[in-house]
Order: C-alpha cells, then sequence, then structure tokens
C-alpha cells in the first residue's frame, strides 16, 4: 500500500474535487485525490452502450453558468447546441395531447395564475442570499413549511400549482413537494437567480459538452496525473488532530490521514469532496462534532432515473417537434431530444422521478423497458416503442452516489444546519456542488465550490 505525504488531500474525483486540486496545482501545492470509482467524474458520466453515445448523468451546460462555461474555454472543449425547433408537446391531466410553442397550452386564467405563482415566488427568492439562505430573517419560518402547502395556499388552480410545483420538485430537487420546504425551494430558485432560469429551456438546457459531460474531468485528471489522481481508492477513514483551528497538542498546525483501500495520506489539510449523504460513511477519529453528526443525517439524496432511447433517426422532427414534452401525471414527466449534433440517429431522454422511479425498479426488466417506452409513445407516437438502443440511469444503486440528481435538506434541516455546511472543522473542508450557492446541484456550482475551496485552502496555509 502507496503512503504518501502532500500539502492537500482531496477525497473524490467529481468535478468538486478535481477543481480544487487543478486550482492548488496551479497555485504551486502538492495534492493527492483519492476516487473511490475506478473512473473519475462522479454524477458525469459518458459512455457507449450498444453503440450510442450516453450522458448518463450530469450533461447540459445553462446559458448562465458563466464558472462552468470560463473552465470549458480554459480546457479548450469545444459545445454544442440542444435540438430545438418545432412543437413541443403537452399532455393534460385527462390524457388529451397538445403541442405548443411558447405558454403551455392551458387556459388563460391557469396561465395567469402560473405567472402570479412565479411572481410571489420569484419575490421571495429575490431576499434570499443562494450562499447563506439560512441568513433570511424568516429563514426558520420558511423551512417549517412543505413546498407543496404553500403552493396550495396561495391558489387554487391544480393545473397551475402542478406546473410550478414539477419545475422544482421532480425538474431539481427530485423530491416529492411535501419533503422539502420552501426555503429549500427558494434556495433552488435563488442559485439560478430568478425562476425563469429554471424553466426556460433555451436557458437550463442550452449546450452540451462535445465528447461528453466527464470528458471534463478526464481532461482535469489527465492534466494532474497519475501520481494526483489515485483510482479504485475509497477512503474509509480519516485522522484529524482535534484542538483550535485543527492545532495538534502540540500547537503545531493539524495534519489529516486520509485511509484509502490502496493508499494512504498524511496532509495539512484534507478536502472532502463527495456528496453530503456520503458524508457518514468515512469514519472520522476523533469522531465529528456532535453538530455534524446530527446535521449530515438530514441532508438525502432525491431519485431520478434519466431513460434514453437511441433510433436511427429524430423521426419526432419529421412531425415538427422539438422533442421536448411534459406530463406531470405522466410516468415520464418531460422529455428532450439528446441527439448529439451532427449525429445521423435519434436520441429522447426522459426522467422518471422519485416514488415512480422506485415503482419502475420494481418492475422486471422487460416490463420496465415497455411501460417508459410506452411513456416515450405518449408524447411521440408508436415509432417511440422501437429504438436501437435504451438505456436506464440508475444512480440510487451506485454506492458512492446513492440517488440523483444532488442532495438537499429534508423539512427544517436548511436553516437548522446549513450554517455548518461550508464551515471547515480542524483541517477538515467539504466541497461538492450540493452545499454551494450560485450554481447548487450543478457542475458549474461544483466548479465554483472547487475553485473557492482552493482559494481558502491557500488563505489558510498562509496563516
Ligand atoms: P460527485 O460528482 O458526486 O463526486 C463525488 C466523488 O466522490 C465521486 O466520484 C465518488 O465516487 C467519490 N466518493 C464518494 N465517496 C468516496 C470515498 N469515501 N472515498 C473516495 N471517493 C469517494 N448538472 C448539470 O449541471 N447539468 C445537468 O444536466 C445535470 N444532470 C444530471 C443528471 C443526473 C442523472 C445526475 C446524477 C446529475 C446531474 N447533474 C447535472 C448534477 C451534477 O452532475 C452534479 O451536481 C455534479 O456532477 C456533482 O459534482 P461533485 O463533484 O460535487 O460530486
Amino acid at each position: 500500500k502507496k503512503v504518501l505525504e502532500r500539502d492537500v488531500v482531496v477525497i473524490g474525483a467529481g468535478i468538486s474535487g478535481l477543481m480544487t486540486a487543478r486550482r492548488l496545482t496551479q497555485a504551486g501545492r502538492s495534492v493527492a485525490v483519492l476516487e473511490a470509482r475506478e473512473r473519475v467524474g462522479g454524477r458525469t458520466w459518458s459512455d457507449t452502450i450498444d453503440g450510442e453515445f450516453f450522458e448518463i448523468g450530469g450533461q447540459w451546460v445553462s446559458s448562465d453558468q458563466d464558472a462552468l462555461k470560463a473552465l470549458l474555454r480554459e480546457l479548450g472543449k469545444e459545445t454544442f447546441q440542444r435540438y430545438r425547433e418545432g412543437d413541443s408537446v403537452y399532455i393534460s391531466r385527462d390524457g388529451a395531447r397538445h403541442t405548443f410553442q411558447g405558454d403551455f397550452p392551458v387556459g388563460e386564467s391557469t396561465l395567469a395564475e402560473i405567472d402570479r405563482l412565479v411572481e410571489a415566488l420569484d419575490e421571495l427568492a429575490s431576499q434570499i442570499d443562494a450562499a447563506a439562505p439560512w441568513e433570511h430573517p424568516r429563514a426558520a419560518e420558511l423551512d417549517r413549511i412543505q413546498f407543496s402547502s404553500w403552493l396550495h395556499s396561495l391558489s387554487e388552480d391544480e393545473e397551475a400549482i402542478r406546473i410550478v410545483d414539477h419545475y422544482i420538485a421532480a425538474g431539481m430537487l427530485t423530491k416529492h413537494s411535501h419533503t422539502f420546504s420552501v426555503l429549500q425551494a427558494m434556495l433552488m430558485v435563488a442559485s439560478a437567480e430568478k425562476f425563469e432560469h429554471l424553466i426556460d429551456e433555451g436557458i437550463l438546457l442550452d449546450e452540451r459538452v462535445v465528447g461528453g459531460m466527464q470528458s471534463v474531468s478526464e481532461q482535469i485528471a489527465a492534466e494532474l496525473g497519475d501520481d494526483v489522481v489515485h483510482l479504485g481508492t475509497p477512503v474509509r477513514r480519516l485522522e484529524w488532530a482535534a484542538g483550535e483551528e485543527g492545532a495538534a497538542a502540540d500547537g503545531q498546525p493539524g495534519r489529516v490521514t486520509a485511509h484509502g483501500d490502496r493508499v494512504t495520506v498524511t496532509a495539512r489539510f484534507a478536502v472532502v469532496a463527495v456528496p453530503p449523504n456520503l458524508y457518514s460513511a468515512i469514519e472520522y477519529v476523533p469522531a465529528l462534532p456532535r453538530p455534524r453528526l446530527v446535521a449530515h443525517q438530514h441532508q438525502s439524496m432525491g431519485l431520478v432515473i434519466k431513460a434514453q432511447a437511441a433510433y436511427p433517426t429524430p423521426f419526432w422532427r419529421e412531425d415538427g417537434l422539438s422533442g421536448t414534452g411534459f406530463a406531470s401525471h405522466e410516468r415520464v414527466c418531460e422529455v428532450y431530444d439528446n441527439t448529439v449534433a451532427g449525429d445521423e440517429h435519434g436520441m429522447i431522454v426522459g426522467f422518471i422521478v422519485g416514488e415512480r422511479a422506485e415503482d419502475i425498479w420494481a418492475l422486471p426488466e422487460e416490463e420496465r423497458r415497455r411501460a417508459v417506452l410506452e411513456s416515450f409513445a405518449a408524447y411521440f407516437g408508436e415509432q417511440a416503442l422501437e429504438p436501437i438502443a435504451f438505456y436506464l440511469s440508475d444512480w440510487g444503486s451506485e454506492e458512492w452516489t446513492r440517488g440523483a440528481y444532488a442532495a438537499s435538506y429534508d423539512l427544517g434541516g436548511l436553516s437548522r444546519w446549513g450554517h455548518l455546511q461550508n464551515e471547515p472543522v480542524g483541517p477538515l473542508f467539504f466541497a461538492s456542488s450540493d452545499i454551494q450557492g450560485a450554481g447548487y446541484m450543478h457542475v458549474d456550482g461544483g466548479v465554483r465550490i472547487g475553485t473557492d475551496t482552493a482559494a481558502r485552502l491557500d488563505t489558510a496555509f498562509r496563516a
């Protein structure tokens, strides 16, 4: 087993950990990154399955995600635009299929009600600092109210509620809206500045990375080299020096030893760059302070299946369809054209959230496939039943993730423990897209928190 000595040990080679390592090495610090999996990229993962290219994890770049876009330029990565010509599909609660462009094909009064709800959301979100939502004067009160109850207290229009609810609950947190608070929903909105940035697919799902989003992490890791990035090395135990500011008993700055399966690293600081729901999978010696041990039990992953089917051609385009579709009560509640630009074959991606995802996994494989494809057919017709390749992303069974897209607090947790999440414990720092303000739960957030954590460590080294 290798024993290494470094300035900083980073646990996790997702974008947050790799970005921390990139900026630290650029600043002249020595770093080791220990990664549990046999690959880098964490929740970004691009692979060829049955001859087709699949983005299994995070893939889209929003037009307002400046930090990620700057990184893509820095790495010389190319991007392409998502196909978006033509009509979208909306399947209403009665099962009727409508095509539309612009506003949802719902009644005038429902449209007005959606506008009113969005205004209320934006008004409240504008008062929230995404980097510190717990500082809002009414944080505790807003964190006690279920997002679903709040929407129902503002409107009686079930369709308007369902549409607004969908974007935050199914679309982002991938949890049912009775399980998270208004404050948690406001953090989501504030992290993207306003609600429009979460619903306007022109902004949200603007571009993709040529070669796949995982290639961003792969390039960073390749530039860091094998001496820095160690794969297949889950960190089981972190020994850290207790005491004030992490100082050891002899007054020297604290040290930390990360025990990975193949490598042990002793360093001045550690960056725990794993999703918050996995903090407790590591043993800390001594144990973390009591408030952390409690807090870490209140951040959990949402659950969504990213379902994708490839076809000989993007046949829906011939019918004047963009590939975009919504049906909040369908098994697959939203769909998009996921064809790689210039590729002859077409691809549809759809999302199955929460309890519906659990139900889908409970089915035998053939039934599961049929159920998902029938849902695709509800949007695009019978041709959708005959794909040439089909894949369901199963992040819920990945030991080093355990859900998708990201971790969020349960009711009351954000106001009670959020203020601890970015604070170091002695020599231990924490970095994840799931504890970041701007770009929260997105690759952009990982880029930001990695950069920020490296800067904070630089300050700590100089202290
Ligand atoms: P992770 O990527 O989770 O990285 C953490 C790393 O730590 C992993 O590599 C893990 O293996 C490793 N690890 C865990 N425990 C240990 C341990 N004990 N020892 C060593 N290593 C450990 N974002 C977007 O911007 N656009 C999208 O379109 C988008 N779509 C998504 C679709 C899906 C299906 C999913 C799952 C996510 C999506 N996201 C999207 C979110 C985005 O992928 C994440 O926010 C981001 O990749 C998280 O990066 P991270 O480095 O913070 O965490």
